[in-house]
């Protein structure tokens, strides 16, 4: 079988197969752009079982792009809240305001347009433009390319730009006509729930005939692919401060930086602390660093002692979290005890940067949006107050 018979193929039984095979999912029972577009952003680095029912809740929450672009970015990370890469959704919220601007609240169906989008990259814009708009456009993910690298026995690091755009390409080339809506799903289809990264399904493979690394048996060593840099640990201790008097029975939380990582997201305060030996802090210093931070927030708060341990992975960050229990102390803080402290301990006025704190109760957990670790903590702290 010469090449161009190896992609008819290719298209046709794939395209077969996934008429027969698609899985019902919320956002393909409509063709709304909107919804293609939220599904799209959600399903970046997220299994599909994960993203319905934040999906659903989303596009209950806000139904149109005009209600997305209006509402408080607050409401908008609640919803997101436990999705991770939050920026994500910061960046979907701006984009559906210039939706709303400059599109009068229609997604646009020109590529121009479409790659102007806050937060929209090649993969996305194809997504929607196909997907939505039956655009010849390829949408191009890690799942896409694993399919590609294996049934074309390619050998090209799929980490290099080069590789992308070949197989972006390739695509074109193998979108039947009119048929670019189903046959980009086909393919993603095929990738997540076929050609898996570990052990493929090449048994019921629908391409399987004339797939050329299951015919080489190599399908296992493909996609090639660089090994990204691990994360970079970070140690850190936290502070659950229990309030007393007037705060009895509340637990203090603030606000994240306006920009940065997680930006605006509220959390426990908490204090980067030098790496011991074996990774943890020994208490009695871990305690000194937190009361000295909780300071630098005009917080008078003393440690208790250890409640837990608790982590966080970004992309680029693993967090080591050492929990401590903390008392508010209900001693007014003299401005010049904060500075003779600042002045011992030779912090600048940058260093003790003061955030947007608050008191809550569990109830008022609701109202806030928090990266997934710190409602882990805040729920076990909860829970032992039940
Ligand atoms: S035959 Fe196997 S390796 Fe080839 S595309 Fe199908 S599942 Fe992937």
């Amino acid at each position: 079988m010469n090449q161009r018979e190896q992609k008819r193929f290719f298209s046709q039984h794939l395209l077969e197969w996934y008429m027969r095979n698609k899985r019902d999912l919320p956002w393909r029972r409509h063709r709304n752009p909107y919804y293609i577009w939220v599904s799209e952003i959600m399903l970046q680095q997220t299994r599909v079982d994960t993203v319905i029912p934040y999906f659903n809740r989303f596009i209950e929450k806000f139904p149109t792009v005009e209600d997305l672009a209006d509402a408080p970015e607050q409401d908008v990370l609640k919803c997101w809240e436990g999705l991770g890469y939050y920026s994500r959704a910061r960046n979907l919220q701006a984009a559906a305001k210039q939706v709303k601007e400059l599109h009068g609240g229609q997604v646009p169906d020109d590529k121009q347009s479409v790659f102007a989008l806050k937060g929209v990259g090649p993969y996305t814009a194809g997504a929607v433009l196909s997907i939505a708009f039956n655009k010849p456009e390829p949408a191009v993910d890690g799942n896409v390319m694993r399919v590609l690298s294996r049934y074309f026995l390619i050998e090209e690091d799929i980490m290099k730009g080069s590789t992308r755009s070949f197989m972006e390409g390739l695509v074109v080339e193998l979108i039947p006509e009119g048929r670019a809506s189903d046959f980009n799903q086909a393919l993603m289809e095929l990738g997540a729930l076929v050609c898996t990264p570990k052990s493929p399904h090449c048994l019921t493979c629908p391409v399987m005939e004339h797939c050329s690394a299951r015919l080489e048996g190599v399908e296992e060593s493909l996609p090639v692919k660089t090994k990204a840099k691990p994360p970079r640990p970070e140690y850190r201790v936290v502070a659950l401060v229990e309030g007393t008097g007037e705060h009895s029975g509340k637990v203090l939380i603030r606000q994240r930086p306006q920009s940065g990582l997680l930006a605006r997201m509220w959390e426990l305060p908490h204090v980067q602390v030098p790496q011991s030996r074996s990774g943890r802090l020994p208490d009695e210093p871990a305690m000194d660093i937190l009361t000295g931070a909780l300071l630098d927030e005009g917080i008078t708060a003393r440690p208790e002692g250890y409640m837990m341990d608790a982590e966080h992975t970004f992309s680029h960050i693993h967090w080591n979290l050492q929990v401590y229990r903390c008392r508010e102390e209900n001693i007014p803080l003299a401005a010049e005890s904060k500075e003779i402290y600042r002045l011992e301990h030779e912090r600048s006025d940058e260093e003790a940067q003061v955030h947007q704190q608050r008191w809550i109760t569990e109830e008022d957990m609701a109202l806030y949006a928090f990266p997934n670790v710190f409602l882990k903590i805040l729920k076990e702290h909860f829970k032992g107050q039940a």
